[in-house]
């Protein structure tokens, strides 16, 4: 599954140029037995299957993940640390946003732990630093949920994106806002024309149209970010000063 994202495009590269390592491990060459088994069926019944303790203990440990500081205490965990900082991917997780993505970059090693059917065996939480969603869905393993969790996370490192202004003015960079609009050759497409103010070659002013309409997309779309961050009287005096045309 992972082959896909991993071996393409800005990710493909930034490995390339090791900028980021990005592993995946198969949960099976953890497991004992004949037929490397990795569920089991779930103790009280009920449908589905678990992913055994076992085999994703093993896989953590081959990976250097130690017990929280839920798990065993902050004074004992001092001594184990450092290790990777381990996120299970779980619906039942904090919603991923920028501010996390931007977090997570400042740790050297991340180990993303994918579920599967019903999900893990309970005990391994304490394996695990953080529990993240990537919303308020159900889908049927963590691997799309990790692939999204590390492109996101490696789109902040520097040199992974070429040019960094891009990475700093997309939305949810330094606050609860959208990015402006964007248009791009022809200036007249089918009699609908680009911006004036965008061809007029004044740096200020277009700064200005930008930080409106971004305001502007950011009241019509998502309306629930400026509850969570009112606008500023500096935004206001903003929207109410700037022709848009
Ligand atoms: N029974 C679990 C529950 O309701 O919490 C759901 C298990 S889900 C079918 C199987 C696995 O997919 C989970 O263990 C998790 O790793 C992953 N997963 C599913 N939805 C997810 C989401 N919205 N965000 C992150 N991971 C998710």
């Amino acid at each position: 599954m992972f082959q896909g994202p991993f071996r393409d495009s800005i990710l493909k590269r930034a490995q390339a140029r090791g900028l980021v390592r990005i592993a995946v491990h198969n949960l099976r060459d953890f497991a004992s037995g004949r037929h490397r088994i990795t569920d089991e069926r779930p103790y009280g019944g009920g449908a589905g299957m678990v992913l055994k303790a076992e085999p994703v203990y093993q896989a953590l440990r081959a990976l250097g993940a130690r017990p929280t500081v839920r798990a065993v205490g902050r004074a004992r965990l001092q001594a184990v640390r450092p290790s990777p900082w381990c996120v299970y991917l779980s619906p039942q997780g904090r919603i991923l946003t920028q501010a996390t993505a931007e977090r997570l970059t400042t740790q050297r090693w991340l180990i993303l732990l994918c579920g599967h059917y019903e999900g893990l065996d309970e005990r391994m939480l304490a394996f695990v630093d953080e529990e993240l969603s990537i919303g308020d869905y159900v889908l049927t393993g963590g691997e799309l949920p990790a692939m999204v969790l590390a492109d996101a996370v490696a789109r902040l490192l520097p040199g992974v994106v070429k040019e960094p202004a891009s990475v700093a003015q997309d939305s949810f960079r330094g606050g609860l806002r959208l990015d402006y609009p964007q248009y791009t050759r022809p200036e007249n497409w089918r009699g609908v024309k680009v911006p004036n103010v965008l061809l007029s070659g004044h740096h200020a002013q277009i700064a200005r149209w930008r930080q409106a309409t971004a305001l502007l997309a950011t009241r019509d779309k998502r309306p629930d970010l400026l509850e969570r961050q009112p606008m500023t009287p500096q935004e206001r005096r903003l929207l109410q000063g700037v022709s848009l045309r």
